[in-house]
């Protein structure tokens, strides 16, 4: 059984993570959704309400694990005997970024490869472009899974 890593801050999750992990499904058994824990970084959602978004938007698929992490991607995934790091690609502005990522991550456990999945139709979307549409008041409920849109209402006063 071939198990992935899925890591990011997913705050919040949006369509293009979903697509991700639908098409790393695909190629691998089982995927482990990981919440970086990063106590410096300002965040809209908790990382338990990302974790929860998170299970929802994948309608608790028993294939796909939620946790969270804090520190190194290359010692949390040592941690779960895990090789396999999947990474969503949206452009070549993704590119130059996770190459340094996938080569430093590979110096840091050389078990470990990184993994590409192309995206797809949501190519364009951010967790940071979807906050800031939503706090202008955009609706964004195209983007998000509903659950996400719900929370997002629900957490800006609308
Ligand atoms: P990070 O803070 O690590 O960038 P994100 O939650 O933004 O965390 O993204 C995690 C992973 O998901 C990254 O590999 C990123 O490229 C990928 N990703 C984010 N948005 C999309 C999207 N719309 N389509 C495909 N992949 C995406």
């Amino acid at each position: 059984m071939t198990t992935a890593i899925y890591a990011g801050s997913f705050d919040p999750i949006t369509k293009g993570h979903v697509s991700i992990i639908r098409s790393g499904l695909v190629a691998f058994d089982r995927i482990i959704v990981a919440v970086v824990i990063n106590p410096n970084k300002k965040s809209l959602f908790t990382v338990d309400e990302r974790r929860e978004m998170i299970k929802a938007s994948l309608d608790a698929d028993p294939r796909v694990e939620v946790d969270g992490f804090e520190g190194l991607l290359a010692d949390y995934a040592r941690k779960q005997n895990v090789r396999v790091v999947l990474r969503g690609l949206r452009g070549v502005a993704d590119f130059e970024y996770e190459l340094q990522m996938a080569n430093m991550n590979r110096n840091l456990n050389t078990e470990m490869e990184t993994v590409f999945i192309m995206a797809n139709d949501y190519f364009y979307v951010s967790s940071s472009l979807v906050k800031e549409a939503a706090i202008l008041g955009g609706d964004v409920s195209s983007v998000v899974p509903e659950i996400v849109a719900k929370k997002l209402r629900e957490r800006l006063g609308r």
